[in-house]
């Protein structure tokens, strides 16, 4: 008998989550599948689109119900701090997790029952009592969606270059600008908005604001179209919106620290994500490989073929071990991933997590589309749907570039060793 090796993060509780994951998967989203199925809206992982372009409307209700009842099952928050009613897990911990849901759950419904970006977050962690009772706790039941709004037409990686401005009115802050590139932008109930508080004031301009989605002056603008075509990407713009003292998130000016924060909780998720996907596409490519035939036998017997398995299985091991050191790593420095102050080790670390996944997993994607031949180009398949993802994961929370500068700033702070 071989017993499981001791890697971080492999709990007793993390073996007991995705346990109880599991059997969710099986008793509650199973049906939910089956009934998003049998109406034509597309799937989870290729939803039709409806006339604004935005996702369908069943399967984004079918994924609000799988965040309900998994909220209500203890299993949506297991990243948020236990002494706000998470599960307190560190990140070598989610790493585990993250990569049992992907594989798990593929391209489907499964994916909505762990908190994703329209879920609760490192950042929001910093909200006051007030927005704690009126935001974070329905976030956390499932009841209501955000969004992260920093990204605007003209400026994504200039981060600091933003405009959308608040500023003071009595104990009220009043907002106006326009944001672009908001993942959930057609359908969050609050929007994390980082604005410009003190122009000039470099990494204390800016600060996270909690706006109701529903306050005048807020309106939803375009779906911005991509080649994920989910129907989840678009505008939001704020003329004069009010927001009151008590949903400013931390302190004025903490804006960039909290825009980080959030920003590197997503980065690090790439470690789970891409294992548990490049795990799942792995064996399908296996499965393929096996059962179809080239000239009278299975193309697994063509060397040209068990290379690309090869090739796949070596970036998914490589990946996943490096992130699951990383995230060790960042586990046990002072304040952890996500501290304010960041510990000066946290950034690199991150980044090559980021980066690592990043190009690892293009690279899964594309061995998993040449394997499966045309059927791994027809629109919707698994392969077309992950391999359009992969390229899209090198751009947003940072583009790989990006990465490579806090990689090398990370490493000359540091000095030869
Ligand atoms: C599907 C999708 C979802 C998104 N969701 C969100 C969201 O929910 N919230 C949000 O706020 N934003 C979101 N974004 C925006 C995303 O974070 C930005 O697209 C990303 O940060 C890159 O910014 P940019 O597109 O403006 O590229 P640019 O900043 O214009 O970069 C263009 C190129 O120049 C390079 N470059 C730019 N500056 C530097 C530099 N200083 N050093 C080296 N290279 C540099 C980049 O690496 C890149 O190759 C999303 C984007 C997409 C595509």
């Amino acid at each position: 008998m071989t017993t499981a090796p001791a890697l971080p993060g492999r709990t007793d509780r993390v073996a007991d989550h995705t346990r109880r994951f599991a059997a969710f998967l099986d008793d509650e989203v199973a049906p939910l599948e089956t009934d998003l199925a049998a109406r034509d809206v597309g799937t989870p992982g290729n939803p039709r689109l409806d006339e604004a372009g935005r996702m369908h409307p069943a399967v984004w209700e079918a994924r609000r119900e799988v965040q309900r009842r998994s909220a209500a099952a203890g299993l949506y928050n297991p990243h948020v701090a236990a002494a706000l009613g998470g599960g307190g897990f560190g990140r070598a911990e989610m790493q585990h997790v993250e990569e049992f849901v992907y594989r798990r759950s593929g391209l489907g419904l499964g994916l909505a029952a762990l908190a994703w970006t329209e879920g609760a977050n490192p950042a929001i962690e910093h909200c006051s009592d007030a927005a704690r009772a009126r935001w974070l706790e329905p976030l956390m039941a499932g009841e209501i969606t955000a969004a992260f709004a920093n990204t605007e037409t003209a400026v994504g990686t200039d981060v600091l270059a933003m405009e959308t401005r608040a500023r003071r009115d009595g104990s009220d802050w009043v907002l106006d600008g326009t944001k672009a590139w908001i993942t959930n932008a057609h359908f969050a109930d609050v929007v994390q908005l980082v604005a410009v508080t003190d122009p000039g004031a470099g990494t204390r301009s800016l600060s996270m604001f909690l706006v109701d989605a529903t306050a005048p002056g807020f309106t939803r603008g375009r779906d911005i179209p991509t080649m994920l075509d989910d129907g989840l990407t678009g505008e939001l713009h704020l003329d004069g919106v009010r927001v009151p003292a008590e949903d400013v998130v931390g302190e004025v000016g903490d804006g960039f620290a909290l825009a980080m924060a959030w920003i590197n909780w997503r980065r690090l998720c790439r470690g789970g994500m891409c294992a548990g996907w490049g795990e799942w596409l792995l064996e399908r490519a296996l499965d393929r490989a096996q059962h179809r035939t080239s000239g009278g036998a299975p193309i697994a017997e063509l060397q040209s073929v068990q290379h690309m398995l090869a090739e796949m299985d070596a970036d998914v091991y490589t990946a996943r071990a490096a992130s699951l050191q990383a995230q060790a790593e960042i586990d046990a420095l002072p304040g952890g991933a996500f501290g304010i102050p960041l510990h000066p080790d946290a950034p690199r670390l991150t980044s090559l997590v980021k980066v690592i996944n990043d190009e690892a997993f293009f690279r899964v994607a594309d061995r998993a589309v040449q394997v499966h031949g045309g059927t791994g180009l027809r629109i919707g398949s698994p392969e077309e749907k992950l391999f359009r993802l992969a390229r899209n994961l090198k751009i947003p929370a940072g583009t790989v570039e990006i990465q490579r500068n806090a990689i090398a700033r990370g490493l000359l702070r540091r000095g030869p060793r």
